[in-house]
């Protein structure tokens, strides 16, 4: 049930929803013992109307029993403009693969990179390079260092390079108190290691032999955290992985959808069960990953229970 406690501004007209904005533009005018007194925060959110812009029911916030669930800083009026916004965003996310973050390769080989400085002589990657064709695959990194007896400090350095990125270290790393900020699945499927929050607005996301731009840039867009990605060296991702797979993280919901609405009909549905005070979408290479804020922000790292993701995958992708 729509309106519930219209005031006398609203009552002014009543001929149709159509009208009520503007008598409520009235409303928004600073009046004394108005609504003026509210906080400006609290004020904008009152008098927002619906973010679906095909929305045509008119109604504000202000007149409604719900305040979530809030999609993308914009709240929706009713569950068929909560779907309506969340396939525009949905189409968004699609129509931007193929970008940069998703296709991005480093300039130069690794043998080439190490070779140039002198940390390696050809005939080192000569047998590195058949070693890996022999055994079928497997990183050249590992055939050096495994057997050529290049010191994997020095591959890893050498990938930094590669990468134009830093070599990350272990030190000051968290890796339980960092699972709110990347699901679970992301970080096994992809290889990324959350390291730590620096000043509370970057990121370090750690990889062991190569970059993954797409990730990195959808968890800056989801965290508000500027993302520095680096490499850590072998040795050390490995353990530090393996035991933060372990760790908890916040709860998840995985779908497979048929198709692109299918997808959205289910992220919609979510939003309107947990009906979340904020909530993001966005792209990590064929998954869509949907965060919810079950509660207002109050630190870079939410606590485990103030959020849950929702991760799906439309089919035909
Ligand atoms: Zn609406």
């Amino acid at each position: 049930m729509p309106v519930l406690n219209r005031n006398a501004a609203a009552r002014v007209s009543s001929r149709s929803n159509l009208a009520l904005p503007a008598a409520a533009l009235a409303l928004a005018d600073p009046a004394p013992g108005g609504p003026s007194r509210l906080p400006d925060a609290a004020r904008g959110r009152i008098f927002d109307t619906c973010a679906n812009p095909g929305c045509r029911s008119g109604w504000l916030r202000l007149w409604r029993s719900r305040s979530a669930p809030v999609f993308e800083g914009g709240w929706c009026c009713s569950e068929a403009c909560t779907r309506a916004l969340v396939g525009l965003a949905l189409a968004r996310e699609m129509e931007a693969r193929g970008s940069a973050a998703d296709t991005r390769r480093p300039r130069l080989p690794l043998g080439l990179v190490m070779l140039e400085r002198g940390w390696i002589a050809a005939d080192q990657l000569r047998g590195a390079l058949e070693a890996q064709r022999a055994a079928g695959g497997g990183r050249l990194g590992y055939w050096l260092a495994r057997q050529q007896g290049v010191s994997a400090a020095l591959v890893t350095r050498a990938l930094g390079l590669q990468w134009s990125c830093p070599v990350l270290p272990l030190e000051f790393h968290d890796p339980e108190g960092l699972t709110p900020l990347v699901p679970r699945l992301f970080i096994d499927a992809f290889g990324a290691l959350p390291l730590r929050v620096a000043a509370g607005r970057i990121l370090y996301l750690g990889f062991e032999d190569r970059l993954d731009p797409a990730l990195a840039l959808a968890v800056e867009r989801i965290t508000g955290l500027r993302v520095e990605s680096g490499m850590v060296e072998e040795s050390r991702f490995r353990p530090a992985h393996a035991r933060l797979l372990k760790a908890r993280f916040p709860a998840v919901e995985l779908i497979e959808a048929a198709s692109e609405p299918a997808l959205a009909y289910a992220m919609a549905r979510a939003l309107e069960r947990a009906r979340p005070v904020e909530s993001r979408l966005a792209r990590v290479h064929d998954c869509l990953w949907l965060r919810m804020w079950l509660r207002p922000r109050t630190s870079a790292v939410p606590e485990l229970d103030a959020v849950s993701d929702l991760i799906g995958s439309a089919g035909g992708n």
